[in-house]
């Protein structure tokens, strides 16, 4: 079932939560994948009642980015989370979310939303915070879903969640990839046959580090020019950045000591695609 208005989903959701459902929200961007599907499952297992939020939101979006050309697909989208899982599919309008008159935001103050995807991407956390808020304050869900893909706002929501004392439970789910390693992402579909071969170099790139430290190298300046000198090795690839901090504080830290988040953000083309992988010693 799709749902348009904040008032039928709040009224159908009560119903649900009169008879002691347990909600489960998964909020995406839509242009469905394996990525979003695999959370939508997730959630299926865990959960009585899946709603899954389709909603393209501006104020995540730069003034120079791809808000009006994200890819949008909403009946197809709504065939896949349905398949997966999905028992509603919530996708509002901006006015529905954002009425004229709206002028509240949330905003994770501090290093966490400045540094990493903060520094080329200034207010886009700010546009998530208050949307994800919105979210919650809509379908009080008990566990919302999100994905490791996304792992500075896996950890500036997980801030916000425990600051604002939300009552809901984050579940993160892994990262899901082509065969190549490449992670899924609904941008994805902007690469050139070269810039998506190349692509690849992400994945490996982070692996050669996670092996590296594996064998004993835990210098945080050694294992970020490694993943560099990969990454370079690719001429359609521009580094944003390569970074490795603790997780998920995202700290800054000069040697890996047990457990730390390796990011990486790169442009080929117009298209900027971010990927991680978590340096931590096999269990
Ligand atoms: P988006 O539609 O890009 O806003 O993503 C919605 C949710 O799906 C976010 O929590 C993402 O982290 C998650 N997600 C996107 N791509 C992947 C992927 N390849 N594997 C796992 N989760 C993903």
């Amino acid at each position: 079932m799709i749902i348009n208005k904040i008032v039928k989903l709040k009224r159908i959701l009560n119903d649900a939560v009169s008879k002691n459902k347990t909600i489960g929200l998964v909020p995406t961007m839509g242009f469905l994948h394996e990525g979003h599907l695999s959370l939508i499952r997730k959630a299926k297992k865990e959960n009585e009642l899946i709603v899954v939020s389709i909603f393209v939101n501006p104020t995540q979006f730069g003034p120079e980015e791809d808000f009006g050309t994200y890819p949008r697909n909403i009946k197809s989208d709504t065939k896949l989370a349905i398949e997966a899982g999905a028992d509603i599919i919530f996708n509002p309008s901006v006015n529905e979310m954002y009425p004229e008159d709206s002028s509240t935001w949330v905003n994770v103050e501090g290093d966490i939303t400045t540094i990493l995807c903060g520094v080329s991407r200034p207010t886009h956390f700010k546009g998530v915070t208050t949307v994800v808020n919105m979210l919650f304050n809509i379908v009080e869900p008990n566990k919302a879903y999100f994905g490791q893909k996304d792992a500075q706002q896996v950890a500036v929501l997980t801030k916000m969640t425990k600051d604002l004392h939300l009552n809901v439970e984050l579940v993160i789910c892994p990262i899901i990839r082509e065969v190549d390693g490449v992670a899924l992402s609904s941008r994805n579909t902007y690469l050139n046959k070269d810039e998506r071969k190349q692509a690849s170099i992400l994945y490996k790139s982070l692996q050669m580090a996670l092996d590296a430290f594996r064998n004993g190298q835990n210098s945080v300046d050694e294992l970020e020019t490694l993943i560099k000198n990969q990454i370079s090795t690719m001429h359609l690839a521009e580094i944003d950045y390569v970074n490795i901090r603790s997780f998920p504080s995202l700290n800054k830290i000069k040697d890996v000591k047990g457990r730390a988040l390796a990011a990486v953000a790169v442009k080929f083309g117009k298209t900027r695609l971010i990927d991680n992988v978590i340096l931590e010693k096999k269990k």
